[in-house]
């Protein structure tokens, strides 16, 4: 089956109870027996709901997977993946990661004996320069944020392999619209469903798709006892939101490229980072592990100055001044002051987040209004 068809049927069917065509929202906490232990397969919503259980199928559909779990958040789904090491292993990650993750691999399971490395997973020499006989999860984030660095996921499953790690792929940014990472040798595949996935800024969550059934024996007993799952309504607006992923993908993907194509033109703009283009220094491996190259971008601004950049943020007027991303509408970020703030300035300057970065979500709108926008600022 094709991405758009599973999009809109998988793991959903008609009510049994009523015909429904839309999956009900099952706003319940428990559910009747009919004698002690005999029940329809669902005994308490921690643990099954059948609105989230459409949607965990729906999503594991979309990433060619055969188990799926969703969670309050992307970062509960990271705790997840994270719960199922002892004391003494050891993550490999990227050094561009998403402050969150960063920030629960530092400040919540470093402390639990789980060591963590950090290192520029472009050059796969790094990473096997850490790996040792303990390593037992290398994490991938792909397109990195907000730099749009290109990590080969390919490259990194031929190294997990090597000391049987778990490759786990964050896919926030791509979607499986664009990159099946379990196709490439990928072992979980986790997403903010916040992001692409909900798509409509109105939703927390996170899940993780496995196709190997130990993993996801694991995965379903962390999520059940540790107990991070997400509720019915928001489970049923995300299987709405995902009806459309692959219309938005499609319109993420040709403005991105307009609004990419632009930026390059202006005679403010020193540098733009977006995987498409064909100089962008991983442009190679983008074109092999994606389908198509997003609406994420970033840019700089000639002179590197603060003053200025702040100063487009606010005189925007379509693009809205605000965190998160993936959504229908437009956003615009200042990474240095923003999600980056954290950070010291020698520390992120490093990774190229300097004063005048600023990130786009490009929005689904009509590309010619975008455009005029950006332009009005950047006079
Ligand atoms: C937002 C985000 C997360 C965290 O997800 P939440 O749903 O906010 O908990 C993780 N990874 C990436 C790449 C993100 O953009």
């Amino acid at each position: 089956m094709k991405f758009g068809t599973k999009a809109i049927h998988a793991g959903v069917q008609p009510d049994p109870a009523t015909g429904a065509i839309m999956t009900p929202i099952y706003q319940t906490s428990t559910y009747v027996q009919d004698g002690v232990g005999n029940h329809k397969g669902y005994e308490y919503s921690r643990t099954q709901n059948p609105t989230r259980h459409a949607l965990e199928k729906n999503i594991a559909a979309i990433e060619n997977g055969k188990y799926g779990a969703c969670f309050g958040s992307g970062l509960a789904a990271i705790d997840c993946v994270i719960k199922m090491l002892n004391p003494g292993d050891e993550v490999i990650s990227t050094n561009d990661l998403y402050g969150g993750s960063y920030r629960i691999f530092k400040t919540i399971f470093e402390k639990y004996g789980i060591v963590f490395h950090f290192v520029d997973m472009q050059n796969t020499s790094e990473v096997e320069r850490v790996l040792t006989k303990n390593t037992k999860v290398i994490w991938v984030e792909t397109p990195t944020n907000p730099m749009m660095n290109i990590i080969d996921i390919a490259a990194m499953s031929i190294i997990a392999k090597k000391t049987g790690a778990l490759l786990c792929v964050d896919n926030t940014f791509a979607t499986p619209y664009l990159q099946t990472p379990l196709d490439l040798g990928a072992d979980i595949v986790m997403h903010s469903v916040t992001k692409y996935l909900g798509g409509h800024s109105d939703v927390i969550m996170g899940a993780l798709v496995t196709s190997d059934e130990n993993i996801a024996t694991e995965m379903y007993r962390i999520q059940n006892s540790s107990g991070a799952v997400t509720g019915p309504m928001d489970s049923f607006l995300v299987l709405r939101g995902i009806k459309t992923l692959h219309l938005r993908m499609q319109r993420h993907c040709e403005n991105g490229k307009k609004i990419a194509r632009f930026l390059k033109s202006n005679a403010r703009i020193e540098k733009v980072y977006w995987p498409g283009f064909e100089d962008h220094p991983n442009h190679t491996i983008a074109k092999q592990q994606m389908r198509g190259f997003g609406g994420m971008i970033s840019f700089t601004l000639k002179g590197n100055n603060l003053e200025d950049a702040l100063a487009i943020v606010k005189k925007v007027s379509l693009f809205a001044l605000a965190e998160s991303l993936g959504g229908v509408e437009s956003l615009i970020g200042h990474p240095a002051t923003m999600t980056h703030a954290s950070i010291p300035k020698e520390v992120r300057e490093k990774s190229g987040v300097v004063d005048s970065l600023i990130r786009l979500s490009v929005g689904v709108e009509d590309a010619e209004d975008l455009i005029e926008d950006l332009k009005q600022a950047l006079n």
